[in-house]
């Protein structure tokens, strides 16, 4: 099988202002001009605050736009709250869902996750669907079961292939600057493919975790691996850069 185009996505999480924000999408996009024709896709998730802005920056280059979460419904009386209809008017083709920092800092279940994604794929997102350890689970030699049952749990039952990424997130490996060895995260990857069971071949899984410009080489050295989520060293433009090259 050919392999499946590769996805670099930088998650600013909650950074980020107007001004530093667009000089930073600008920075990141002139680098993916000059590198065109790109053969992977490239997705900046910037703070639903910046999408607009970031979304006319973007405009003509190769660059893509996410969100980092959003709601199960495309409107009603729910304050605080964004759509996934609000995000594909701003121009959003990703949207990030079930991240650590939602499912452990805000008490999301796999339950509402699945309700999540297919609202965004109802919507025409892809979904870039996040499970992964804890340390504690880890410790407990309990990592394919988690994997297991959070995915199983968090792709409703008419998940449509074809909007769907899955990233193996270990939560003790996500801003720690620790990262699993390559094999390992292989061994999970392959997993994840066998609990897809037959569309497990097409579907990207991608790695997240404290990618830096000097472990993505190693990472992305292996074949199963389809792309990576980056936080933290996606706020710096040429770090950012250096990571998605060795996706080609
Ligand atoms: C993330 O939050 O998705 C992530 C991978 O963070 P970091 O790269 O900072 O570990």
């Amino acid at each position: 099988m050919a392999r499946r185009r590769r996805l670099v996505v930088g998650n600013w999480k909650m950074y980020g202002r107007l001004t530093s924000g667009l000089v930073l999408a600008q920075d990141i996009a002139e680098q993916a001009e000059a590198a065109r024709p790109l053969n992977f896709d490239i997705v900046l998730c910037p703070p639903a605050t910046l999408t607009w802005a970031i979304g006319e920056a973007l405009l003509g280059t190769p660059v893509m736009l996410g969100g980092q979460d959003c709601h199960t419904a495309n409107h009603g009386a729910y304050t605080g709250d964004l759509s996934p209809a609000m995000f594909v008017d701003l121009g959003c083709r990703y949207m990030i869902l079930g991240h650590s920092e939602r499912r452990y800092g805000h008490g999301e279940t796999s339950e509402l996750i699945a309700k999540k994604v297919e609202a965004a794929q109802l919507a025409g997102l892809t979904t870039i669907v996040c499970v992964g350890e804890t340390a504690e689970e880890l410790k407990a030699g309990s990592t394919s079961e988690i994997i297991e049952k959070q995915l199983r749990e968090s792709l409703p039952k008419k998940v449509k292939t074809a909007n769907l990424v899955v990233a193996y997130e270990p939560v003790w490996a996500i801003g720690t600057g620790q990262a699993p060895e390559p094999e390992d995260v292989v061994t999970v990857h392959k997993q994840i493919r066998e609990v897809l069971g037959e569309i497990g071949e097409t579907v990207r899984v991608l790695y997240g975790g404290s990618v830096t410009p000097a472990n993505a080489e190693k990472i992305l050295a292996e074949e199963e691996v389809d792309g990576v989520l980056v936080g933290s060293a996606s706020l710096n433009a040429d770090g950012f850069w250096a990571i998605a090259e060795k996706c080609q």
